[in-house]
């Protein structure tokens, strides 16, 4: 378990989960998408009739979540009880109900060691909210990756137009607002940027622009 460990926290929207996917693919390192498993364990949730604010019917689920990450030629499949989930975790209603089970602080601790055990040689690029604060505080390079909300609004709406879904972009801003209100002020495991990471604002830049200047900094830091 002491194989090296790159955080990529932030906001929903600001590009991490790209921007990780293709760090990991670069440095053929594992990857963690931990926001995959508040999602995954949100629609456990629903299947198992637990309200998402029941923290006692929701500890013993999240300890005994029967997940698999199935990676293949077309990328990562999500496998829940036998069923496949992968496009099923990712409306904006799953996401939602996800950053309500993660507000409670027995869930995120019974979610830790699964977290954890995703690390493994030759390294971990690991995406979320706690990632560098909370599960690896030990990594060796920190990112904090963040965007402005209206700029995470649109590309949002963006994905979502592609995929043939029509939503207004003040219905997505105001999600984005509430969400990000929500991450940032529950009182376990906070969204904040760890005290050494390296803060990239993505606004401005293309994810070409991103993973580049993430890339310079891991290496500096490996
Ligand atoms: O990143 P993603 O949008 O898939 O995450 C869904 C929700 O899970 C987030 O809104 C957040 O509330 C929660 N989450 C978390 N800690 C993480 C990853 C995700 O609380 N490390």
């Amino acid at each position: 378990q002491n194989a090296p460990v790159v955080t990529i926290d932030g906001p929903s929207g600001a590009g991490k989960g790209t921007v990780s996917t293709l760090l990991a693919r670069r440095l053929k390192w594992h990857f963690l998408d931990s926001g995959a498993i508040y999602r995954v364990l949100a629609i456990a949730s629903l299947h198992h009739q637990i309200d998402p604010a029941d923290e006692a019917g929701l500890v013993p689920l999240a300890s005994s979540l029967d997940v698999s990450f199935e990676t293949g030629d077309s990328g990562t499949r999500i496998i829940l009880e036998g069923e496949d989930v992968t496009d099923a975790i990712r409306t904006e209603e799953i996401g939602s109900v996800a950053s309500q089970v993660a507000a409670l602080p027995c869930v995120r601790e019974a979610l830790l060691r699964r977290q954890r055990a995703f690390r493994d040689s030759p390294g971990l690029v690991a995406d979320g909210r706690d990632m560098g604060t909370v599960v690896f505080p030990q990594a060796q390079a920190k990112i904090f990756l963040t965007a402005s909300a209206e700029e995470r609004a649109s590309r949002r709406h963006k994905q979502l137009k592609e995929k043939g879904h029509d939503v207004s972009i003040t219905r997505l801003l105001a999600d984005i607002q509430a969400r990000d209100e929500r991450d940032a002020n529950r009182k376990v495991a906070p969204l904040v940027p760890a005290e050494d990471a390296y803060v990239v604002d993505s606004t401005e830049l293309t994810i070409d622009d991103v993973v580049e200047k993430i890339s310079q900094f891991v290496a500096l830091k490996l």
